[in-house]
């Protein structure tokens, strides 16, 4: 399928890019990696008359640390952040998600920024930086502001990003030395979207739950934050009552569509398991 014709601007600074954007409007898009952007516009599903490609962007590459914060530009690749040994350290869960993304080809191309400002819940990025209380840095034609991941995300490919806007990094908080985490996905092939996916970063103190962070991919209409479901299992030895309390909390705030992947119920269950999984997972690499 041939996409609808646009017209192809190559800006070389952000503040040349945001002012494109903003002149341009509604009619514009930031094209990064273009594997999602360009498969939407081939199928007819987003026909802008601009793309704005955000790759001619020194500024906006790169991986590096800021105090405690890792800081991710948004044109970093997906492909970079599995080969990058800061990540692996620091913050070893998003190494482990980006290797579940798709296949090698669509990661060499993919970019950190792109997954996470498509807005699209099948996203793996976005539940993750949802669990790690990650920070979007944006600008705009009015300057640089902050978001935080928990608040980005509206509905299904709305987010808190304006016309005229790009997003320029994610910032990143690393969590405690000796943390453990994990992100389960089920998928029905390799390179295939989540059915349903979990996130879990958690400390420990002895053998029972210090802190306790979760995400989950694709089982609303945007990536969710489990929040009650760690509160349940704070103090807990994940004992296997907790777990089935923590794990309900969690299937109760779902509400995923039914697509090829399976009916909603079948989907938030596949949530619940992937949760205990990534718990259980979890904990091991705390340990
Ligand atoms: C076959 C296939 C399988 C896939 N499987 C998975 C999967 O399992 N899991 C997964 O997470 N993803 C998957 N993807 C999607 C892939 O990860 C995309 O690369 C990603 O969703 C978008 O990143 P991109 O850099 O390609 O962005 P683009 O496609 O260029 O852009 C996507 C959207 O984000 C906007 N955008 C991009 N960058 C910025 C920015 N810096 N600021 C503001 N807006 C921006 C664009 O305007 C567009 O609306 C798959 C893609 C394909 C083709």
């Amino acid at each position: 399928m041939i996409p609808p014709a646009f017209a192809y601007h190559r800006p070389a600074s952000i503040n040349e890019a945001t002012a494109l954007l903003a002149d341009l409007g509604e009619d514009a898009r930031p094209l990064a990696g273009g594997h999602s952007l360009i498969p939407m516009m081939k199928l007819r599903l987003a026909s802008p008359e601009h793309l704005v490609d955000l790759a001619g962007i020194a500024g906006l590459k790169g991986i590096r640390q800021d105090g405690n914060d890792i800081v991710i530009g948004a044109m970093t690749t997906q492909h970079e952040l599995i080969a990058s040994d800061q990540v692996a350290a620091k913050v070893p869960i998003l190494r482990e998600t980006a290797l579940l993304i798709a296949d090698p080809q669509v990661r060499y191309m993919g970019t950190v920024g792109g997954n996470v400002a498509n807005g699209d819940p099948g996203n793996d990025l976005p539940a993750v930086m949802l669990c790690l209380g990650a920070t979007y840095q944006v600008t705009g034609p009015g300057g640089e502001r902050r978001v935080p991941a928990r608040q980005f995300y509206r509905s299904a490919f709305v987010t808190a990003l304006e016309v005229g806007e790009i997003l320029t990094a994610v910032r990143i908080p690393a969590p405690p030395a000796g943390h453990g985490a994990a992100y389960e996905k089920l998928k029905r092939k390799v390179g295939d979207y989540a059915t349903a996916a979990a996130a879990v970063v958690l400390t420990l103190n002895g053998d029972r739950i210090a802190t306790c962070s979760i995400g989950l991919t694709n089982v609303a209409d945007t990536p969710l934050w489990a929040e009650q479901a760690a509160q349940i299992l704070a103090g807990s030895a994940l004992d296997s009552a907790t777990v089935k309390r923590a794990v309900a909390a969690a299937e109760a705030i779902t509400s995923p569509a039914s697509d090829t992947r399976g009916p909603p119920q079948y989907r938030t269950k596949m949530a619940g398991v992937m949760l205990a999984r990534a718990l259980a997972r979890a904990r091991e690499h705390a340990r």
